[in-house]
């Protein structure tokens, strides 16, 4: 595959260009539908700020222990061939061959690799040509007819279409002011590789957040034989339930969804979870089989709505539907039988940094004092910050400045049309700028896990491919 220097990629070419911004799992995805479909040369640019090229910040992480929270059976990265991972895994693809099993919970980092192999795989066989890129795009200048891509090296690229995969962004700072993010034992980003770097095998550890990126910090101070206490903190104290060790069975739902309340909502699974029960089926299915309804039943809601359901329901819908795989919840268990694992339910009030520890006060639930924990690292576990408006992200900022893009509802994400079709400032989608995956959150909710993606990366393809079928020359204002 090409590796050009930004220089190849500046000026018009005779030869129609794609670019797709982040190479993270819906970049590399996108693009190897793309890749798959085309029927006609063209170039398709894959741009990427922070190799590897088809990992992205899920599948990144090279420790073993950190494994996918969806069985085999549900993680095909292609729409429509549900037995394409296991296939890949069947045929050389697994480091082990337990794991090409249907049942089987991957280390995320195999599943980087399929992701890879995948995308490698399509261009090789494609008549469009796959050119990945390093670099950082930080401002786009879109017409009609194509944009300009400006990267951070200050080099540009011009594409006539340009799609978004930009995917999680780091959380946001919940401590604010009470505890200065520069300090090296606050780690803002829990998914830098170095996040645990420094620690003593007995110093004491403090997550803000109990959810899966607090499951991934413990597992990977157990993975590295830590001793010391982790506490956990978060609002309501809740962990993440495990999966079954067996693959549950399907279950049809009947709760329509459409033209519920968030509360009449829940209602309705508590009652289908009683009737799934009395069946021999348990909730797990049923939390499950809501899943393709999720998408529409957000769409349909007001933001009134909307609201609601983040304030009350979202803790405990976060925990029944993004669960641990059974090898990591037995693990998460014993580190809280043998007590070195504490979860806290409570309110992060104040955090000073000290000569050698951070200071964290707690008012946990039902008490009035606070409690100061003296710890050694602080990570934020508090998951991405889509509210758009608070991105630092520089690409993200300058489309919005400039109008090329509005945040989606309740300000989360970017707001978009059919297909990605980003909208701009005056409200008209853009026939140039699209987007997929993580950034459409605001519109969809259920949007940042491989069965969605898959979904809407074959779509936008679908849409795109033809573009690239009848070469025009680009706009030469651009
Ligand atoms: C830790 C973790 C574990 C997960 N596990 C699972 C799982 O087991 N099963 C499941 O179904 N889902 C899982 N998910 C959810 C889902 O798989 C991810 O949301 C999905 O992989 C998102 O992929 P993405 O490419 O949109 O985003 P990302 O992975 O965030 O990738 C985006 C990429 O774009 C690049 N980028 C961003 N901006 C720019 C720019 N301006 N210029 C150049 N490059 C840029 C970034 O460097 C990054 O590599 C997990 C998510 C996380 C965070």
């Amino acid at each position: 595959m090409e590796q050009p220097s930004p220089a190849d990629c500046m000026g018009l070419t005779e030869t129609p260009r794609l670019a797709v911004i982040g190479a993270g799992f819906t970049g590399s995805l996108t693009a190897t539908q793309l890749l798959r479909n085309a029927t006609k040369p063209f170039d398709l640019l894959l741009l990427e700020r922070r190799p590897p090229f088809g990992s992205g910040t899920a599948f990144a992480t090279s420790l073993p222990c950190h494994l996918l929270n969806v069985p085999v059976s549900r993680m095909s990265a292609i729409a429509g061939e549900p037995d394409h991972l296991l296939r890949w895994l069947a045929n050389g693809g697994s480091p082990e061959p337990s794991l090409a099993s249907e049942s089987a919970y991957l280390p995320r980092q195999v599943y980087g690799a399929y992701v890879e192999h995948t995308l490698r795989a399509a261009a090789e066989s494609s008549c469009a040509r796959l050119v990945r890129m390093v670099g950082e795009a930080v401002s786009i200048d879109a017409a009609e007819q194509g944009a300009r891509i400006r990267l951070r090296d200050g080099t540009s690229i011009e594409a006539r279409c340009v799609v978004l995969a930009i995917g999680n962004p780091p959380p946001s700072d919940p401590l604010g002011e009470v505890s200065p993010p520069s300090s090296r034992r606050y780690v803002g980003d829990p998914w830098d590789p170095a996040a645990l770097d420094g620690l003593e095998p007995g110093d004491p550890v403090l997550t803000i957040g109990s959810n899966l990126t607090m499951v991934d910090i413990a597992l990977a101070l157990e993975y590295r034989s830590h001793r010391g206490p982790i506490v956990a903190v978060s609002t309501h104290g809740l962990l993440p339930h495990p999966h079954e060790e067996n693959l549950p069975p399907a279950w049809e739902p009947r709760v329509g969804g459409q033209a519920l309340t968030p509360r009449r909502l829940i209602q309705a699974m508590r009652e289908e979870v009683s009737a799934a029960a009395k069946a021999g089926v348990g909730w797990r299915s049923v939390v499950d089989s809501m899943r393709p309804k999720t998408g529409l039943i957000w769409a349909s809601w007001p933001d009134r709505e909307r609201r609601r359901f983040l304030r009350h329901a979202r803790p405990y819908w976060e925990v029944h539907r993004h669960r641990m795989a059974p090898e990591n919840a037995r693990t998460i268990a014993a580190l809280r039988r043998s007590g070195q694992l504490r979860v806290e339910a409570g309110r992060i009030v104040g955090a000073r940094e000290g000569r050698s520890s951070i200071e964290v006060r707690v008012i946990r639930r039902g008490s009035a004092a606070p409690q100061t924990f003296d710890v050694s690292r602080v990570v934020n576990c508090t998951g991405p910050e889509m509210q758009y408006r608070l991105s630092r992200d520089p690409l993200v900022r300058d489309l919005l400045a400039r109008g090329l893009a509005r945040p989606g509802p309740l300000g989360l994400g970017f707001d978009a049309g059919e297909r990605g079709a980003l909208i701009g400032a005056d409200g008209r989608p853009s026939t140039v700028l699209f987007t997929l995956g993580p950034p459409l959150k605001g519109l969809f909710w259920e949007t940042t896990a491989v069965p969605e993606i898959r979904e809407q990366a074959a779509s936008l393809a679908a849409l795109l491919g033809p573009r690239f079928s009848s070469p025009e020359p680009l706009s030469p204002e651009l």
